[in-house]
């Protein structure tokens, strides 16, 4: 049985015995194990990390920008068994497990322009012979703990700009799919990454713990579910350390009287159903304003009961299975409680059978009508291919929705008023706002990130917020000896 260690200092190794089981989603079958790690090998890794840094932090900019060029071009390479690798381990299509790589390539490209992103400031004169300037300097040892629903593209939101910035880092991947993230560490040094620069520690809440409360780890990036963040920050901030914790999500996307229709429809599939639903992105409530509602419910019914759900070696597949017998459970228990608590189940994806493969863990799409705010369907997110379409009178009865959720990750508008346009981007209290888009996820080059109790910290993932989470600011003021000797002062220079 294959085994999947770490990645510690350019080697495969691995010290504890503990292992966790990794099925394939598309048969339930048992494909490989994962190390748990234990404190030996965290130790290892610090150890590694800690030397690594030293020299690192001392690479040029423009020759750490060089190595990402090499690691971009050899990503390019591997693209395809990277998304074979995902698509196995995770169960979503081919094509949409490459489309999450290259979401991850695009940062590594933004982190190419690392010479540039660091340039500091500099003022001349700031009192007479003095001048004054700022830097960002590196951390230290970064750490990254990433959800399994993008095996690639979030641990890529991390790595490459705290790696570019200076920083060595340690990636904590999804226990249930973390053979991405040890090729993906594999390529970064056949581009020329010195050892320790990157490790993979893989591992449970036991590792989590350790990096957490590590008095070397100088940051901790996390991306995950809301309980799981809220405490990711908690216990990092408690520790002294930076910490971004980005967690769960309930995107609601409205569908006003004036929409085109059929482009918000098929806006809504791919957005609601894509990936089984298991994109923090992905839209959860659709919310009817007016009198769209019924032909709105109509058209996603008639649509959402043709999409080709199949494992992913199904080059026809639109939309695989989901991560693990006990989320499937938990996704039908969800519908259940919309049933009960009075919601419509206009298309239910209990009953979906995929010939070949009835261990695995399909659910199909799922469509719920005349949802209220009161409902645990509404209130909880489900992660799973699950749509709730919520009845709003007005517009200001839709963005009260939207505002009052508790969380705020993304959200969109589909109207041909550049009106309402305008005033929901700038009236809503969400991160990621899209019009006419279904799901507007930030470039690279710009950065990702909720509001309320979809981000824990400060900053957002990638783009500069990437970079100034990454690097401390350092400024100096600065006079040189021969200048005007005036003796000591007492009071607060001035100018
Ligand atoms: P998860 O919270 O279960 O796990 C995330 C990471 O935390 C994993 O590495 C896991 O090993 C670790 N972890 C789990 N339980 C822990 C515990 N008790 N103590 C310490 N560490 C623990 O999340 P998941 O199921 O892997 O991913 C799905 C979730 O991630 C969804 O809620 C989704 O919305 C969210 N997500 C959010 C974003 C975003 O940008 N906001 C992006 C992707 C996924």
């Amino acid at each position: 049985m294959n085994k999947v260690l770490n990645f510690i200092d350019g080697d495969i190794s691995n010290s504890s015995n503990r292992y966790q089981n990794i099925y394939d989603p598309s048969t339930g079958e048992k494909i490989s194990e994962v190390v748990l790690s234990n404190s030996f090998d965290f130790n290892k890794a610090i150890e590694s990390s800690n030397n690594a840094f030293k020299e690192w932090s001392n690479v040029t900019p423009l020759k750490r920008s060089r190595i990402l060029s090499n690691y971009k071009i050899l990503i390019e390479k591997n693209l395809e068994n990277l998304a074979k690798i995902i698509s196995l381990e995770h169960g979503k299509t081919l094509d949409d497990a490459k489309g999450s790589v290259i979401r991850g390539l695009e940062v590594v490209e933004f982190a190419c322009g690392i010479p540039h992103l660091l340039k500091g400031e500099f003022s001349q004169n700031v009192g007479t012979g003095i001048d004054s300037w700022s830097v960002r300097q590196p951390l230290g040892i970064s750490a990254g703990i990433t959800p399994f629903n993008f095996p690639a593209m979030v641990p890529m939101w991390m790595y490459p700009i705290a790696i570019a910035c200076g920083n060595s880092f340690i990636l904590k991947p999804s226990e249930k799919n973390p053979t991405c993230s040890i090729k993906l560490a594999e390529l970064f040094s056949e581009a020329g990454l010195p050892d320790g620069v990157l490790n993979v520690l893989n591992g449970d809440k036991e590792i989590v713990n350790l990096i957490l409360n590590s008095k070397i780890i100088s940051s901790v990036s996390f991306v995950g579910s809301t309980p799981i963040a809220k405490y990711v920050y908690e216990t990092s901030a408690k520790n002294g350390k930076r910490v971004q914790a980005l967690g769960g999500a309930k995107n609601h996307l409205i569908v006003m009287p004036d929409a085109n229709l059929d482009q918000a429809v098929d806006g809504i599939m791919g957005a609601a159903y894509g990936s089984a639903g298991e994109r923090c992105m992905a839209v959860s409530v659709a919310v009817a304003v007016g009198d769209i509602g019924d032909k709105l419910v109509d058209q996603i019914n008639n649509k959402a009961q043709s999409i080709k759900v199949a494992p992913w070696t199904n080059s026809e597949s639109e939309m695989g299975p989901v991560i693990s017998k006990e989320h499937k459970q938990k996704i039908e228990k969800y519908i259940s409680k919309g049933e009960e608590e009075g919601a419509n189940l206009i298309l239910d994806g209990r009953k979906i059978k995929i010939q070949g493969y009835e261990k695995g863990n399909f659910i199909g799409p799922t469509l719920f009508d005349n949802v209220s705010k009161e409902m645990t369907i509404y209130k909880e997110e489900i992660f799973g291919p699950v749509l709730s379409v919520v009845r709003a009178k007005s517009y200001e009865e839709a963005i009260n929705l939207v505002n009052t959720h508790a969380f705020g990750n993304g959200t969109s508008i589909y109207t041909s008023d550049g009106e309402v346009a305008n005033h929901f981007t700038t009236n809503c209290k969400i991160g990621m706002v899209g019009v006419n888009v279904p799901i507007p996820v930030p470039m690279a080059f710009h950065s990702f990130g909720g509001w309320k109790q979809s981000l824990f910290g400060d900053h957002a993932m990638h783009g500069m917020e990437g970079v100034r989470f990454y690097t401390k600011l350092k400024t100096t003021t600065s006079r040189w000896p021969k200048s005007i000797q005036k003796g000591p002062e007492f009071k607060m220079p001035t100018n």
